[in-house]
């Protein structure tokens, strides 16, 4: 499954840091040609050095549709055309209902949801021309299955990529692109750390497989639905979590 993959084109959007860098890595290291993209360029292009295999990074916003374009336009001179779109990036700063702000709102559905759409336009037209046109949406349990306070903007970004993406998927099925998500539960990036070590404790003891997920964990689902192997896959939703949603109490959890 990993070998089809290689010598494709794949675009990571938010692939400087955490889950992001872990698909570009997982990507590369299964042969692919990858370019990262992220807001601060530099960092971007750090990430690649780090992966190698001829990982490049670039600068771009998913928020702003030129960068986007002006994105793709590179990524084709470099590799010659995008058969993976990996939409990754990604924000998730905390604000309870009560407190948020139209500002807060925008800033999070602009980034996660607004960026998921506007990266997909950037490089479907790209993609068309591959034979093996995959999008991977990184999406959230929270959200589409579970709710955490602080995250009600991001919980309607992360649901709403579910909801793009089962239209999008038939849409473009004319095109032979397929269109998935995978649903990280909590994985060890740079922004979970950034939520405390308690956070990060509690987190790992609600896992029925007793740990926080890696980014490699996230970054061998994306290779799946990437894969030519999942060619007859799309609109799929694929949680990856440790089992974490499932149990149905503590008790449940704990008598086990
Ligand atoms: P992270 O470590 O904070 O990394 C975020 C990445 O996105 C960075 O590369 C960042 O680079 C980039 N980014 C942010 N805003 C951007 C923008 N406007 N345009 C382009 N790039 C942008 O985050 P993460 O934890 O890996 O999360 C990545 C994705 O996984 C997100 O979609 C998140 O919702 C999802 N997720 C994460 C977890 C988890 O446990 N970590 C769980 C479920 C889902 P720049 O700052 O340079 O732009």
């Amino acid at each position: 499954m990993a070998h089809s993959v290689a010598g494709r084109s794949v675009v990571v959007t938010g692939g400087s840091k955490g889950i992001g860098k872990g698909i570009a890595r997982v990507f590369a290291e299964a042969g692919a040609k990858v370019a990262i993209l992220a807001r601060h360029g530099d960092q971007a292009q750090a990430a690649a050095a780090e992966i190698g295999h001829g990982a490049i990074g670039l600068a771009a916003d998913v928020t702003d549709a030129a960068s986007l374009a002006a994105a793709a336009g590179e990524v084709a001179k470099a590799f010659g055309g995008v058969d993976v779109l990996c939409a990754n990036a990604g924000i998730f700063p905390p604000a309870k209902l009560e407190e948020m702000t139209e500002g807060d709102w925008d800033h999070v559905v602009d980034t996660n949801l607004k960026g998921t759409f506007l990266s997909v336009k950037a490089f479907l037209p790209l993609m068309k021309a591959s034979d093996q046109g995959r999008i991977v949406l990184t999406s959230s349990i929270t959200g589409p299955v579970t709710g955490f306070p602080g995250w009600t903007h991001y919980g309607a970004t992360k649901a709403g990529q579910l909801g793009f993406m089962r239209t999008a998927c038939i849409e473009l099925a004319k095109y032979g692109i397929t269109v998935n998500a995978v649903l990280p539960g909590n994985i060890i990036t740079e922004g979970l750390a950034g939520m405390g070590e308690e956070y990060q404790r509690s987190m790992a003891a609600s896992v029925p497989l007793k740990r926080l997920g890696t980014v490699d964990d996230i970054g061998h689902a994306a290779l799946f639905f990437a894969s030519r192997e999942a060619g007859y896959v799309t609109g799929q939703a694929l949680v990856v979590d440790g089992g974490q949603i499932v149990p149905e109490s503590l008790e449940a959890l704990a008598s086990a």
